[in-house]
């Protein structure tokens, strides 16, 4: 479960400081999938990082699971996200230099319970060939087009077995085809259980889910 309470960021980066989100309050229940809409700018990218523990706010209150994790360090956070949270970053968060499946395995390889390398491999391979890039396992990031990296971070986020799926724009770079075949896969993972969270463009997606939340100047506009 997730829920934030009246959750503030404000980045600063030069000039006027923006205030991303403002005053952000919202529960997902365990097994939900969610949408999140709104216009480029809104800050839905911001509360989707603060869901993820890559961001920390600056003020208001995150619970996950029960556990107030606002003040987590950032190596809590790293074994928190490590445990449950798979996060697909709207820029992939790719490391260019390791190969693509090298990346789909980062995960297993950070993982605290320790994973023997064939299996490792083996569900890398399996996730590689869930998004259709298995012919690209041994390339470097690199060398890849924008809808290639997308399908690597989207293979990456597969891996781990996450309770929680977040995804920003998962489908920003593909094709239509393709995109259908990401939503579907995120779509049968939440019926086995994991929780899905997407932000979206895409009202097409937006209504392949059970409950959209829409942000606007950093406030929530819309929660149905
Ligand atoms: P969205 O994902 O809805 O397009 P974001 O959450 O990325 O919106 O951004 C919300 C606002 O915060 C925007 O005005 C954006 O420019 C600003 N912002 C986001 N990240 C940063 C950052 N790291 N530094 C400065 N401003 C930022
Ligand atoms: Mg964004």
């Amino acid at each position: 479960m997730i829920k934030l309470n009246n959750i503030c960021k404000t980045y600063h980066a030069g000039g006027q400081p923006i205030k991303a989100a403002d005053g952000i309050s919202l529960e997902i229940a365990d097994g939900e999938m969610v949408a999140v809409i709104g216009a480029s700018g809104a800050g839905k990218s911001t509360v989707l990082k603060i869901i993820g523990l890559t961001e920390k706010p600056e003020s208001g209150e995150y619970i996950l699971d029960g556990k107030n994790v606002t003040e987590c360090s950032d190596k809590k956070s790293a074994l928190l996200r490590n445990e449950k949270i798979s996060f697909i970053m709207q820029d992939f968060a790719l490391i260019n230099q390791f190969t693509v499946m090298e990346n789909a395995e980062l995960p297993l390889l950070l993982a605290k319970k320790k994973m023997p390398a064939r299996l490792r491999r083996k569900k890398a391979e399996e996730a590689l060939s869930a998004v259709g890039i298995s012919e690209l396992k041994d390339r470097k990031i690199s060398e890849l087009s924008g809808g290639q990296k997308q399908r690597v971070a989207i293979a990456r986020a597969l891996v781990s077995d996450a309770d929680i799926i977040l995804a920003d724009e998962p489908t920003g770079a593909l094709d239509s085809k393709t995109g259908a075949g990401i939503i579907e896969l995120l779509r049968s993972l939440n019926e086995k259980g994991t929780t899905v969270i997407i932000v979206t463009h895409d009202m097409n997606i937006a209504a392949q889910c059970k409950r959209v939340i829409e942000i606007k100047d950093g406030k929530i506009a819309n929660n149905a």
